[in-house]
């Protein structure tokens, strides 16, 4: 018998076990499933009082960069991979823009299967990469963008005995769902909106679905306007058709013809929001932002959300969540590339004074 999360010990040091023992209740899960954990989620929700102040608002940002592999595919990959163990699966597969399959490869090692992922060439940051490889996978590199590589992994199973633990797999989604429970126990309540970067679609398709089923089991008494940001280079939802070759610095974004295209479109009109796209040049203003003013560095993608938040505004004094899917530290090249690395000076204190201008 599973406890309730009331009955557990309470108390500043209470142990967080995964987000499986936290919710277990919502999740396609049972006695029998193998609970494949890193302990994920319980990520920090963040109030960020200088964006807050910017945007006339009351911005919390919940910060999934805190997350074992450094990116929010946790959530939903200890579930896929728990789930794959109890079928008996002994390899799993994803196409992936990265941080996916930076997931894959550690939770599949923790569960001793074998782990196969399909990166786009030239198109997947340094620190996913080396995540990949370090956790065992076996990293396939294809010359083609990741809509294509999805296309073949999609089909694997019909040749070969794996699971693929794509956003396709519908447990990706369940503990996804998580995310939005979190921002309900903390905040008391669903925000007034929700801010989110948009890619294959399957995070908002999450949290819209996260935010409902929480309303319904009486956690919550509202829901929130869901407002999703695409990157303007790789924006198919917001053009209304697909992008043949998607552009922009956001690679985990970089998707052409995402997978839950209608889990976002319905996400934004049920909950009376939308989708819209906001450029490389908003993107990378909000990145450089949230670190020099908040402290948070995360990744480009992920600052799609506040990119947006800032481009559109809310109404006064809204309480609002912007989620930052991943941390900055995944793609060293790109926040090297924002900046100028200072040369060296001599070691001395005459020489240091002055270049610091003291
Ligand atoms: C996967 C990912 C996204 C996009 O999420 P979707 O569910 O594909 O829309 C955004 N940011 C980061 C950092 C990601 O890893």
């Amino acid at each position: 018998m599973s406890e309730t999360r009331s009955d557990r010990p309470s108390g500043p040091l209470r142990p967080w076990r995964g987000l499986i023992e936290e919710y277990r209740e919502f999740l396609p899960v049972t006695d029998a499933t193998p609970v494949v954990t890193l302990h994920e989620g319980g990520t920090p929700l963040l109030f960020a009082p200088r964006l807050s102040e910017r945007v006339g608002a009351e911005v919390f940002l919940k910060l999934e960069g805190a997350n074992p592999t450094g990116s929010f595919k946790d959530r939903g990959m200890t579930v896929a991979i728990s789930k794959a163990a109890e079928e008996g699966a002994q390899a799993v597969v994803c196409a992936s823009t990265g941080n996916t399959s930076a997931s894959a490869a550690a939770y599949a090692a923790r569960a001793g299967m074998a782990c196969a992922v399909l990166i786009p060439e030239g198109h997947i940051a340094l620190g996913k990469l080396a995540q990949a490889l370090v956790h065992g996978a076996r990293v396939l590199q294809v010359r083609g963008n990741f809509d294509v590589a999805l296309e073949i992994v999609r089909d694997l199973p019909n040749r070969a005995p794996v699971v693929v633990v794509n956003s396709i797999n519908p447990h990706r989604i369940a503990g996804q769902m998580t995310g939005a429970f979190e921002i309900v126990d903390v905040l008391g309540d669903a925000p007034d909106v929700h801010c989110i970067p948009v890619g294959n679609a399957g995070n908002i398709t999450a949290y819209w679905r996260g935010y409902l089923e929480y309303k319904a089991a009486g956690h919550s008494t509202r829901l929130p306007r869901m407002m999703g940001f695409q990157a303007e280079g790789a924006a198919p939802i917001v053009n209304g058709a697909p992008v043949e070759s998607p552009e922009t610095i956001a690679t985990a974004i970089r998707i052409g013809n995402p997978a839950s295209w209608f889990g976002a479109t319905a996400a934004a009109s049920e909950s009376g929001g939308g989708i819209h796209a906001v450029s490389d040049e908003e993107i990378l203003s909000a990145y450089r932002f949230l670190a020099s003013e908040e402290s948070v560095f995360c990744e480009a993608a992920s600052a799609a959300s506040v990119a947006g938040l800032i481009k559109l505004g809310v109404p006064e004094s809204s309480r609002v969540v912007c989620v930052l899917t991943g941390h900055g530290l995944k793609d060293p090249d790109l926040a090297i590339s924002q900046l100028t690395v200072p040369p060296a000076v001599d070691a001395e204190m005459g020489a240091v004074l002055a270049a610091l201008g003291l």
